[in-house]
């Protein structure tokens, strides 16, 4: 066999590993996206739950903060009532006053009455929480397994591509030229051996005569008259019989 033939078939073997790799690594956003099917369940039953009591705080705190604002007002209008000179006056500050209050004591309420919801799930929201981080502790688990097998088959992949470009200098460039047209154009495996007459890419015996000067000339490669694949000699492997003469005679 010549270099330029067991040149192409170790691309070949390395395309065929790396087509192997590739299909593994098209299935892993599909094992991701199922891992992650019961954590968005549990996101579903968990915002159910802390949505509305999420909105209750802020609310609450917006009520907190008018109640402030409104406190500082009382302060001010009665620093104020202590310099007023008329009646007229200390009633417009007496009304500011009152409203402020009013309008406390309405918020008060509303801040007790949000409360009461907000206890009321709290319980709930504990449980549905805390399921919630163990399913996606699991699944961080789950993911970083499955990122960890990903760039392991992308680290194969390289090695692979390594080898291939450590023998691709051993093959003529038109040859070279010819295989990746093959392999880009679907016709994968692009160099396939011979069995018994048969090019094992299209499984079509190739005429008598290819097949002839292909056994006249196993370190040559031709192509197939049928698929065009890059096809090459490959003797029949040993009988059992031929194998323990060979083991006796060595
Ligand atoms: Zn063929």
């Amino acid at each position: 066999m010549s270099d330029e033939l067991t040149a192409l078939i170790t691309l070949a073997e390395q395309d065929k590993l790396i087509w192997e790799v590739q299909r593994k690594l098209r299935g892993i956003p599909v094992q991701l996206a199922d891992s992650r099917k019961r954590l968005n369940a549990e996101q579903v039953l968990l915002d159910e739950v802390k949505i509305p009591w999420e909105q209750w705080d802020g609310e609450i705190r917006e009520k907190e903060s008018t109640i402030e604002i409104a406190q500082e007002t009382i302060t001010r209008f009665e620093e104020h009532m202590k310099a007023v000179t008329t009646q007229h006056e200390y009633m417009a500050a007496r009304k500011q006053i009152d409203e402020a209050r009013r309008l406390n004591v309405r918020l008060q309420d509303e801040i007790v009455e949000s409360r009461v919801k907000q206890e009321e799930l709290e319980p709930q929201l504990k449980e549905v929480q805390t399921r919630y981080d163990k399913v996606l502790e699991d699944y961080q688990v789950v993911e970083a397994e499955i990122l960890k097998v990903q760039s392991g088959l992308e680290a194969d992949i390289a090695g692979y591509e390594q080898a291939k470009s450590e023998v691709a200098g051993k093959v003529d460039s038109q040859s070279l030229k010819y295989y990746e047209r093959l392999a880009s154009s679907g016709k994968f495996p692009a160099l396939v051996p011979t069995v018994a007459g048969i090019c094992s890419g299209c499984n079509i015996a190739l005429p008598p005569q290819d097949y002839n000067q292909l056994i006249a000339n196993p370190a040559r490669y031709k192509t197939c008259s049928h698929c065009t694949r890059m096809i090459y000699y490959e003797p029949p492997a040993p009988s059992e019989e031929e194998q323990e003469e060979e083991s006796r005679s060595a």
